[in-house]
């Protein structure tokens, strides 16, 4: 087994408690466990999920963390029982780092549910760090068309976007609320598929908007806008709770809105009649791994523009800062081999 190089020790970016910024420091390189790859990173993508748990809207889980749940790199190491990959292979690792393997949701498929899940870069150290150790049984391969910077954002914003966008079932005219790293890759997703995209933005975010019509939306506006057409369903990306009632506005008969955050502000109170018509209104959690097969098999059929602005690892505080001001379109991907 190649040893990792140096002197054992790795720099990674640690939050040690929310509200403070990441501090850069050199920790040891994490051992692999029995069912664990130890992987060098490349790349990894900067989640809002990120922002919720730096903030503290996400209690935290241990301290310091490694944030980071985009990760792509290579196999440099593996225990004993790991044998999904080889070393030398390329792999991500999301959001799902472990299921417990026996509760109720585990024996039926719901592995997203798990009573106790293990979440990578909130419940164990993830990738905004030179490695990372994962359970090999919840990492994934990557499609070979994407490079690792453009491959990190499928990993979540790519992979819980297209769990929310599965659960909008045959909708086609399909509303899309705050225009981030998921919405530009299910818009996509959607197009290719012959839907049509009606993208929200946050007031006054012309350029945004903009960037949706490049990406084939047929409508893109502020989320105060009536949409020009009743939709079938719609997709909430941004923490607003109060776009809950917006996007039941915008949609027709039967429709579902699904809000596909982590975290959202309160959703305020609404007429029934928003709802009435058999709407539905529910939230997507996590994903399972037989969505990440799904989604990545479609990545490999169809060209998926990730649109990543990279960032050295050193430079996640200001990624961070950058996401939550809205600064860039499409995805923050850190680059830890840099
Ligand atoms: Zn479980
Ligand atoms: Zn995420």
């Amino acid at each position: 087994m190649p040893a990792p190089a140096h002197d054992g020790t790795m720099r990674a970016m640690l939050l040690d408690r929310p509200n403070e910024p990441l501090r850069l420091a050199r920790v040891p390189i994490p051992e692999p466990g029995p069912e664990e790859i130890l992987i060098r990173i490349s790349a990894c993508g900067v989640c809002r999920t990120d922002l919720h748990i730096a903030d503290g809207e996400l209690a935290p889980h241990r301290s310091p963390l490694v944030m980071g749940h985009e990760a792509v790199g290579v196999v440099v190491d593996q225990g004993a029982q790991a044998r999904r990959f080889a070393i030398g292979d390329r792999v991500g690792v999301p959001w799902l780092g472990g299921s417990c393997r026996h509760c109720a949701y585990c024996a039926t498929g719901h592995e997203n549910l798990c009573d106790t899940p293990s979440f990578t870069g909130y419940d164990r150290d993830g990738g905004y760090a030179e490695y990372a150790a994962a359970d090999a049984r919840y990492c994934f391969a990557l499609p070979a068309r994407y490079d690792d910077v453009h491959a990190a954002p499928l990993l979540c914003a790519g992979l819980i976007g297209y769990r929310a966008y599965a659960m909008t079932g045959d909708a086609h005219r399909l509303g899309l609320y705050g225009f981030g790293a998921a919405a530009h890759i299910i818009a996509q997703v959607a197009r290719q598929q012959g839907k049509e995209v009606y993208a929200f933005t946050r007031p006054g975010d012309t350029r945004s908007q903009q960037f949706a019509r490049e990406l084939g939306a047929v409508w893109a506006g502020d989320s105060t806008q009536a949409a020009p057409q009743a939709l079938d369903a719609a997709i909430i990306f941004a923490p607003l709770g109060a776009l809950v009632p917006a996007a039941l506005a915008a949609t027709c008969k039967g429709a579902t809105v699904v809000c596909a955050g982590i975290h959202m502000s309160d959703i305020p109170s609404f007429p029934y009649a928003l709802l009435w018509g058999e709407r539905i209104v529910r939230s997507v959690a996590n994903l399972t791994r037989a969505d990440g097969e799904a989604f990545f098999a479609l990545a490999q059929e169809i060209d998926i523009q990730t649109t990543p602005v990279a960032f050295a690892l050193e430079e996640a505080n200001r990624a961070l800062a950058e996401l939550r001001a809205g600064q860039f379109d499409g995805a923050a991907v850190l680059l830890p081999g840099m």
